[in-house]
């Protein structure tokens, strides 16, 4: 009888230790994606990002001569009408480990197991296993430095090929049709504008890192932080997706460096930081919604995601350029650039002491490579409340910043139209992604600054020095 295999994060073929088990089985596989809460609960972005790469992921299924059967509902019911109408006896899947998934998963495996159904879950989203990495006193890492230390040297297995076959069952039970779950429904930006900027799937993923092994990851650690050059990977969204496997990733990287390729190892370090966030995740899993360090709750956050600064920095609108840029940047290509990132939201929880909450959740509505992990841990770092975070009182000066990292402008131009003559496409489509609703038009004044570098700086200091976090 045949084997369901459930694919969740984990849209591809190669180096998929669960799916290669289960086409090697000698039974029928049936692949199955579900839209269950956690489809339905994505912000904007990721959810239309999850529809394209389903849409390639059924493609490469059929061209291997199978299919991805799509339902939509509770996992649990869902599995059980699949169950019995195919006469499967086993669902399989990868392991995710945010808390929702977790709870999800472990429920549906008791279910499953007591009514007889083989049902296993296998590695592949992680290199390392959040159980399989602990210090000295048992405990997770909550420095990634010493993090980093404890794993450098594991032997890491080699990458699995795609399976030679994926055997299929007899009959094909019935799916729904991907584009009645409307996934890019709420993406009121032009979806067309960000699309432009989007290569979903797994041949796009391999190619990318070809290309960026070959081209870039020399000079990564140089140029990683200058948001003008193309210099990192850009393998987020693949990741977050899990259209290519963090071991391809490893083990080019590893490659590299033995090919003394000077910035490889610096390429590992990042992949090991999205590690690290995974471990304190599924270790902490209250750093998603909440302070991860004592004492924050004290700290005078304002919240309101609709208070007109807040607004100011949602649209690009904050009348400081390299912040402007990179929010335009986010809304255009469903991106930002890491360094941007940073100085964003140091921009929004220390000059404009609003929550980092507030700003999570808007990433989590805007990026590509949303991911509930590198999200809540790259927020609660510049926040100052997250483990192993950069100290509160370090309030980067986006000017200043901008004088280090895009000297020359580069980049603050290509997203800012009103403050140049001529501004370049990329700068212009931002007024074609915007909703009507923000009423802005690319012949607008360049807004004044809703805070000054400053007195932003004064303030935010002064609450931290106050409140004693
Ligand atoms: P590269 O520089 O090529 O790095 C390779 C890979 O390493 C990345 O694809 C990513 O998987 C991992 N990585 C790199 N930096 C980090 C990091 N700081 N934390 C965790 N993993 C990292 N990353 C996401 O994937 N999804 C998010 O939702 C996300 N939100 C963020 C929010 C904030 C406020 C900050 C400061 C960072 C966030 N990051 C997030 C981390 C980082 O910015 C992106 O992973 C990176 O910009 C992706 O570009 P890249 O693939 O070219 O990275």
């Amino acid at each position: 009888s045949p084997i369901i295999f459930w694919f969740r994060r984990d849209l591809r073929l190669a180096d998929h230790p669960g799916f290669f088990d289960a086409c090697r089985s000698g039974r029928p596989v049936l692949p199955v994606f579900i839209a269950d809460e956690s489809v339905s609960g994505l912000g904007a972005a990721p959810k239309w990002r999850l529809g394209l790469g389903l849409e390639v992921f059924s493609r490469a299924l059929m061209a291997r001569g199978s299919r991805l059967i799509l339902r939509r509902g509770p996992a649990a019911q869902v599995l059980r009408d699949l169950l019995q109408e195919t006469g499967a006896d086993a669902v399989w899947w990868s392991r995710l480990y945010d808390p929702q998934a977790q709870a999800r998963d472990s429920a549906i495996k008791s279910d499953l197991k007591t009514q007889g159904v083989d049902a296993r879950s296998f590695a592949g989203h992680l290199l390392f296993e959040p159980w399989s990495v602990s210090t000295g006193s048992g405990g997770y890492y909550k420095v990634y430095s010493a993090m980093w230390r404890a794993v450098q040297g594991r032997e890491i297995a080699a990458a699995l090929p795609p399976p030679a076959q994926i055997p299929p069952p007899a009959a094909w039970p019935r799916s729904d049709d991907l584009q009645t779950w409307r996934l890019g429904a709420a993406m009121n930006r032009g979806a067309a504008v960000v699309q432009a900027h989007v290569a979903p799937g797994e041949d796009a993923a391999r190619a990318r890192l070809d290309a960026f092994v070959e081209t870039a990851i020399a000079d990564y650690k140089e140029l990683r932080d200058v948001p003008a050059l193309d210099a990192t990977s850009r393998l987020s969204d693949y990741l977050s997706l899990g259209e290519i496997s963090p071991r391809l990733l490893w083990h080019a990287g590893q490659r590299a460096r033995d090919a003394r390729k000077t910035g490889a190892e610096h390429f590992l370090k990042e992949v090991v930081w999205r590690e690290f966030a995974y471990h304190l995740m599924y270790h902490a899993p209250h750093m998603l919604s909440g302070n991860w360090k004592e004492g924050w709750d004290r700290f005078p956050w304002q919240t309101e995601a609709d208070a007109p600064e807040v607004q100011a920095w949602k649209q690009g609108r904050t009348g400081i350029p390299f912040v402007d840029a990179a929010m335009r940047e986010l809304y255009v290509t469903g991106r930002m650039h890491n360094r941007a990132r940073m100085i964003v939201a140091s921009y929004l929880t220390k000059h404009l002491m609003t929550h980092w909450k507030v700003g999570m959740d808007w990433f989590a509505d805007c990026l590509v490579d949303w991911d509930p992990a590198a999200n809540a841990m790259g927020w609660q770092w510049v926040a100052g409340s997250g483990p192993d975070a950069t100290p509160y009182f370090r309030v980067f000066n986006p000017d200043l910043q901008q004088k280090k990292f895009d000297p020359d402008g580069v980049y603050v131009a290509r997203w800012l139209a009103e403050t140049q003559a001529d501004p370049p496409e990329t700068a212009l489509s931002y007024f074609r992604a915007v909703p009507r609703a923000w009423g802005v038009a690319a012949d607008d004044p360049y807004p004044d600054p809703v805070m000054a570098l400053d007195e932003g700086r004064k303030r935010a200091l002064a609450a931290y020095q106050l409140r004693s976090v």
